[in-house]
């Protein structure tokens, strides 16, 4: 039976709770324990999949093709395991399935209520995930913080599981914050011990507190945090700020938490291992020389929107001592003539994910630009369509070509809807989704890059590039380097005559690690690497024809 480390918020939301949860992760990892973790998501929406990324940042894919929150993202950089759609667990979900079950008659005739009804099955998907993936150590991370109204029956329903599962198994993480004073230069700890008193009134004791703040604190903090919240000193962890995110397990293993877990536990574990993590955030750090890559998308004013992208750039750059320099370029100022001058001063482009027709013709500007000044372009699922319409309009002469997801009725749909995404109503969890084989051709730049004739990657969309076209894009330089493996889908493309223009259908950004880049990444930052040797082209170009009058 394995452990359970049940980690809540206090006083403010966003101070870094689900990374943290993934260090803790890591250090247990490193002691050679198998470690899951688990998002518990208090909000209604069943999956952030129909989420704005404005609302929710990143939609982050687990291999079985469940659209999770981003943390999920976090959790598998730093333990470097696959979770799956057990590990993100939303209020919606669980309202849905409980209600379901009601209309179905299975509760005979019962009143359905919030306790037991709601938390039995909270309690139900939290030990799911000990039967699917079989960890020695169970981190259940809960959303939001304590005293959010949607956030109780999780909190009732851990509540009882530590008296289920006992309470030697159970560890209870409580990551507050310090604010700083500026006019006393004091850091205060009032709002933690309310926060700890807050989380005693629904019956959770935390024993280990983790204070984030972003200021240094001294000893008499961290004695009066003990003595007021009645945590032991040793388990009361400060943890600043750091511009390094793959530092925290480092600090976290520093402050002696790994050992205060294990011995809580009474867990018989190796010594801890941090040694190439040690040496990984060492060389990131050391990596200064900048490689500029712009990032063209929609949501760029939100780096959260493309979270797991920027840590792929991030992951590859450092890997090979660049420190990756982004230009987060908004597509729709591309459109309207302005930010040229960020894009044309750029190393590399990198054109990500994206649904709906808002900015995307400045996303096709994008990649024409880098087509046609021979400028390393990574095109990542609507990347690699518009790379697509790009050559369409551009080199073969096909002036309306575009994508139906812009235009229902266009002449010239070279991207188009799946057949098996024909007359979908639904928009949540029906797109394509999750893991899926892709065969690379022998002698292409995808092909060196991954060194393998087969790989499998992570895919969410509806449309694909269209087959009718195939042959003639194949006749003027484009080459389907990735294909499905019945031939039908074509999964990766990239132009012949150019030093790096690669687009995927799927999302490699999932796939990369901080210590195991993804190869196509790499294989892009090595090219974005060989044009920053070169002076950069001549002046930037905006084909006019192109330019649109309101792409808001
Ligand atoms: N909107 C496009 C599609 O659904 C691309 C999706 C994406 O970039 N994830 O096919």
């Amino acid at each position: 039976m394995p452990k359970y480390i049940f980690c809540t918020g206090g006083v403010v939301s966003s101070v870094g709770k689900g990374v943290t949860a993934a260090a803790i992760g890591r250090i247990l990892k490193a002691r050679g324990l198998k470690v899951a973790i688990q998002k518990l998501d208090p909000y209604l929406n069943v999956d952030p999949g129909t989420m704005s990324p404005y609302q929710h940042g990143e939609v982050f894919v687990t291999a079985d093709g469940a659209e999770t929150d981003l943390d999920l993202g976090h959790y598998e950089r730093f333990i470097d395991e696959n979770l799956n759609r057990a590990c993100n667990v939303t209020a919606g979900q669980i309202y849905s399935y409980v209600i379901e079950k009601e209309r179905r008659g299975d509760y005979l005739g019962r009143t359905i209520q919030v306790i037991p009804h709601i938390t039995n099955e909270i309690k139900r998907r939290i030990l799911l995930v000990e039967s699917e993936n079989k960890p020695d150590v169970v981190i259940v991370e809960v959303g939001g913080t304590v005293g959010d109204i949607e956030g109780q029956p999780f909190l009732e329903a851990i509540r009882q599981l530590r008296l289920s599962i006992g309470r030697p198994n159970c560890l209870s993480v409580h990551v507050t914050f310090l604010p700083h004073i500026g006019a006393t230069g004091e850091l205060k700890t009032k709002p933690t011990q309310h926060s700890v008193r807050e989380l005693r009134s629904v019956g959770i004791t935390p024993q280990v507190i983790i204070a984030r703040t972003d200021y240094p604190v001294d000893k008499d903090t961290v004695e009066k945090i003990s003595q007021f919240c009645d945590v032991d000193e040793k388990a009361v962890i400060p943890l600043v700020t750091t511009d390094l995110l793959y530092k925290v397990p480092l600090e976290l293993e520093d402050a002696g938490l790994g050992d205060y877990i294990t011995e809580y536990f009474g867990l018989q574990v190796s010594k801890p291992d941090l040694s190439s993590w040690r040496k990984m955030t060492q060389r990131m750090r050391a990596a200064q020389e900048p490689l500029r890559i712009a990032i063209v998308g929609k949501y760029v004013e939100l780096h959260d929107a493309y979270m797991s992208v920027k840590e792929a750039a991030f992951h590859a750059a450092t890997a090979q001592d660049r420190r990756p320099e982004i230009s987060w370029i908004y597509s729709g100022d591309l459109e309207r003539e302005r930010n040229w001058d960020l894009l044309k001063n750029v190393d590399g482009i990198i054109v990500p994910g994206g649904f709906g027709e808002r900015g995307i013709e400045g996303k096709i500007l994008a990649a024409r630009y880098a087509r046609e000044h021979r400028i390393p372009y990574l095109g990542l699922c609507l990347g690699m369509q518009v790379m697509c319409i790009e050559f369409a309009r551009n080199v073969l002469d096909i002036e309306d070509a575009t994508s139906s997801e812009i235009e229902g009725n266009a002449a010239h749909p070279v991207i188009d809807l799946m057949i098996d995404q024909r007359g979908i109503k639904d928009m949540g969890g029906t797109m394509r989704l999750g893991i899926y084989p892709c065969n690379l051709k022998p002698g292409t730049k995808s092909y060196a890059a991954y060194g393998v004739p087969q790989i499998h990657e992570r895919h969410r969309h509806r449309f694909e590039f269209n087959n009718e076209y195939r042959t003639l894009y194949e006749q003027n330089g484009m080459i389907f380097s990735g294909l499905s493996p019945d031939n039908l889908l074509v999964e990766v493309a990239e132009i012949g005559d150019h030093p790096f223009m690669v687009g995927s259908q799927f999302h490699p950004e999932f796939l990369s690690r901080p210590n195991a880049p993804h190869p196509l990444f790499s294989a892009f930052v090595k090219a974005a690497i060989e044009h920053s040797h070169h002076p950069t082209t001549e002046n930037g170009y905006i084909p006019r024809d192109r330019i649109v009058e309101s792409g808001e």
